[in-house]
């Protein structure tokens, strides 16, 4: 009895596995092409002064248009894109295109406009990164004060010199350094002194019930002012009702970002959305 049981569960279990190497085989040879194929896309979502709603800066947020899966967002694909190294090559066309595209948009307006791109561990550890970076803002001709890396706790936690001595490196190249998902790494808090960050991203998780919970307004209260006392900026993400920007301008959070503002868009409608929003 015993025995089938063993035997039977085996016979469920290993197709199963099959399924699902199969699958990412199949994506991870599609992602390959996927760059010649010109299937990446950035979309653009606002990052607003929390006072004024004024434009500040903009984050690029990576799409994947594919034939056969549709459009697949990032936590879908870019897992497999850090363990199979493809995010190197990923990467770097996401930082060319989002430093263009934000020259772009300061020649239109006039305005000096960021551009905050999304950096991962292994893109960051990657020898060439630094030169990427500087290649990018070469061709461009985009202000390395006008790029922001957001860069998760992730990576802080391993601790390392490479990892600290790159941080210095874009640091004394003028590029500013943002941690993203703050508050969500389990990491310890001393790495904020010792490293050049400027600008702290609240995890929408906290936002999200920032009206609900009084846990979470007391949370993104004290991540507020714990950062305007080290030197830091603050930006709110996943900030979706009109409510939420009441309570973050009287805690004096510098910026907001969210559904409520924008949702993410596409380089037109963005463009649409920059010449109708009359704040820029
Ligand atoms: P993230 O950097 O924390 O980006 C914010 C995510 O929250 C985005 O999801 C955005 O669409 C979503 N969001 C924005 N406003 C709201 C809101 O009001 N409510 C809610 N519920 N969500 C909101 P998205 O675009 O699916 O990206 C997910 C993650 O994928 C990003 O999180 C980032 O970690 C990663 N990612 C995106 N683009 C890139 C990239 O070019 N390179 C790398 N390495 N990672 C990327
Ligand atoms: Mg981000
Ligand atoms: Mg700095
Ligand atoms: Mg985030």
């Amino acid at each position: 009895q015993a025995k089938h049981k063993g035997k039977s569960a085996f016979a469920h279990f290993a197709p199963e596995m099959t399924e699902v190497s199969h699958e990412r085989l199949k994506m991870e040879s599609s992602m390959r092409r996927a760059l010649e194929l010109k299937e990446f896309e950035l979309y653009f979502q606002p990052i607003v002064q929390t006072d004024s709603g004024n434009l500040c800066a903009v984050e690029a947020l990576l799409r994947w248009n594919n034939p056969a899966m549709g459009m697949v967002m990032p936590d879908r694909f870019i897992p497999l894109a850090e363990e199979t190294g493809l995010i190197t090559p990923i990467g770097e066309w996401v930082l060319e295109e989002a430093c263009r595209a934000a020259v772009g948009w300061i020649q239109t307006t006039g305005r000096d406009i960021g551009i905050s791109v999304n950096v991962s561990p292994r893109q960051f550890r990657d020898p060439g990164f630094t030169e990427t970076v500087m290649h990018a803002l070469s061709t461009s001709g985009l202000a390395p004060e006008l790029l922001e890396l957001e860069i998760t706790e992730r990576l802080i936690l391993d601790n390392s010199i490479e990892t600290a001595e790159i941080l210095r490196q874009l640091d004394k190249a003028g590029i500013r350094l943002s941690v993203d998902d703050f508050g969500t790494g389990y990491s310890a808090l001393s790495y904020l002194k010792s490293y050049p960050f400027d600008t702290l991203k609240i995890d929408k998780s906290f936002v999200q019930d920032v009206m609900k919970e009084p846990e979470d307004a007391s949370l993104v209260r004290a991540i507020i002012n714990m950062a305007h006392s080290l030197g830091l900026r603050v930006i709110a993400e996943g900030v979706e009702e009109e409510a939420q920007t009441h309570f973050l301008k009287k805690e004096n959070c510098d910026f907001s970002q969210g559904y409520f503002y924008s949702r993410p868009l596409p380089a037109p409608e963005f463009d649409d959305w920059l010449s109708s929003n009359h704040r820029v």
